[in-house]
């Protein structure tokens, strides 16, 4: 098995993205041989760690593997610990020694790979020192690992991209869109283009609509001092929602390769239309929770918590309807929907596929008909937490008549599958190992999606609106519902209604 010689230096190394997903992720790439004895790991942040307490916070990370102590201790020896201000230039000329040192201990032959896990405020001042301290005066290849938020609207994404393009070429920059690392995203391009009956009829003549639901069931809990100056529209549309609409609409690429993909996706993004302000006024909706209660739990509301506004106007939800001008969308609204203490976690795709012509069942003498309309086929994909696909079709009800019946053809990956796929993170690290970009966002589809998202945000800060509120534990205000029902349409998933008819939610 190919093995890698690395130098990842993780700025913010003491943060808890680093604990909670890339020490982990590191350890498992290390355990399947993907990194074995020739890379070392420098984390860096202020705290004034020793290498010990380093080798501490890395076992106790990787703790639920249940590695033994000879493992554990081998593995967390390749990692070194320099205590540093990212903001003071002398700190890099240390950084950049011990670096120079580790590259020989450990036959590096200089490829470096710089992982940026702190607030984005830091990402410019980083990679300028990078180059100019002469951190990357090796022969060896150099990546930088950004996280999101990349900006926080065109304009300042613009800013920060023209910085780190100073130091980075585009095919060197590995922009984390950890939904794209998700097992069952990189499942929608092989449910598309590996299934004859479905990329058939992916199209405005056989599809009515579809619907991207990510909800969440936590409130903003600590997250909260940043998410009041974001929103439910910059933290999850711009990013996560707008991705997995370019994956569901992007045409078939002439291979699966990171050009390829990338190409289409760019496509569809700038393919989206862009609103007028009336049109983001008719076709998006936002929402701030209230309290509420579900299932005898109790929550307080969004203006509630602490570290928010008690005025805030900030949107804990957001729903919206995308149109796509081009031959294959023209006219199949993307219902998009995103929002925190909603009933359950869960992200899933529905493409909602369109009546048959004529409903032969309609006038059929024998049964008693409940309905004139059959039920939809619906193409359901479920990307968290359980992950697989599910159809409905109609069939015809058992025993004496003519009934038809939506029957569920379904299939889910079981909890063992699951708990052993490789976390998104760990796929994501190993295919920066790989110089492979595919699962990352590329410039071109940073830009367009926030332009799309400028367009609405900017036209909700003229309204200066309180959103409409929704209970805690509901699926959101009525307004969300209201705009499907104006296109004489309805959301697929509706956890709500499950709790409803149990009576454990009004
Ligand atoms: P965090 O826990 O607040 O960590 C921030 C890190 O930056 C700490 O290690 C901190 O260490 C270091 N730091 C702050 N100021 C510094 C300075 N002047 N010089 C050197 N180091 C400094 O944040 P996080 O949750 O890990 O998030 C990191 C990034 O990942 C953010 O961009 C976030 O949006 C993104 N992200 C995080 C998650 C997640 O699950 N946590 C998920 C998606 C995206 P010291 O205090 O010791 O200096």
């Amino acid at each position: 098995m190919e093995t890698k010689n690395v130098l990842m230096t993780i700025f913010g190394g003491t943060g808890d993205l680093a604990r909670r997903k890339l020490y982990p992720s590191l350890f498992r790439l290390y355990q399947k041989g993907d990194l074995n004895d020739d890379f070392a790991v420098i984390g860096t942040a202020r705290r004034p760690w020793s290498d010990e307490t380093y080798h501490q916070v890395i076992k106790d990370s990787i703790a639920s593997f249940e590695p033994s102590d000879k493992e554990a201790q081998d593995f967390a020896s390749h990692f070194y610990y320099q205590s540093h201000n990212v903001k003071d230039t002398s700190h890099y000329d240390v950084l950049k020694e011990l670096s120079d040192q580790l590259d020989e201990k450990y036959h590096i032959q200089g490829n470096r790979i710089f992982y940026l896990a702190m607030s984005p405020n830091f990402f410019g001042t980083i990679v300028s020192h990078l180059k100019s301290q002469g951190m990357m005066n090796t022969k060896g290849y150099h990546r930088v690992i950004i996280e999101k938020p990349f900006g926080n609207d065109y304009q300042s994404a613009f800013k920060l991209n023209e910085e780190i393009n100073q130091v980075f070429a585009e095919d060197e920059i590995y922009r984390i869109d950890h939904y794209l690392g998700k097992e069952m995203i990189q499942n929608i391009s092989a449910i598309r283009f590996a299934n004859l009956i479905f990329e058939s009829i992916w199209n405005n003549r056989y599809i009515d609509n579809i619907q991207i639901s990510l909800a969440e069931e936590v409130g903003v809990e600590e997250r909260a001092g940043y998410y009041d100056k974001s929103g439910a529209l910059k933290d999850m549309v711009q990013n996560h929602i707008l991705q997995m609409l370019s994956l569901l609409a992007m045409e078939p690429p002439v291979a699966f390769s990171e050009k390829g993909i990338r190409a289409e996706k760019i496509k569809a993004l700038d393919s989206i239309r862009m609103y007028s302000e009336d049109e983001v006024r008719n076709n998006f909706v936002r929402g701030q929770y209230t309290e509420g209660e579900i299932d005898d739990q109790h929550f307080k509301g969004y203006r509630d918590e602490e570290n928010v506004d008690e005025n805030s106007l900030t949107e804990t939800f957001v729903a919206g309807k995308f149109l796509i001008d081009n031959f294959r969308w023209s006219g199949v609204p993307f219902y998009i929907r995103t929002g925190k203490h909603l009933t359950e976690k869960g992200t899933r795709i529905n493409i909602v596929f369109k009546q048959v012509p004529v409903n032969v069942f309609k006038n059929s003498i024998t049964g008693p008909h409940k309905q004139n309309q059959l039920d939809s086929n619906v193409l359901t994909i479920y990307i968290q937490p359980t992950e697989g696909f599910s159809l409905i079709m109609n069939g015809k009800e058992i025993g004496q008549g003519f009934q038809t019946e939506p029957v569920k053809l379904e299939h889910r990956n079981s909890a063992d599958i699951i708990e052993n796929t490789p976390e998104a993170y760990e796929k994501l690290l190993l295919d920066v190992l790989n110089g492979d970009g595919t699962n990352f966002t590329h410039w071109d589809e940073v830009a367009q999606s926030w332009r799309i998202v400028d367009r609405i945000r900017q036209t909700w800060d003229k309204d200066q609106q309180t959103p409409p509120g929704y209970p805690a534990g509901t699926m959101g205000p009525k307004e969300a519902y209201q705009l499907l029902e104006k296109d004489g349409r309805h959301w697929i998933w509706e956890p709500d209604e499950w709790y409803r008819q149990r009576g454990l939610l009004k």
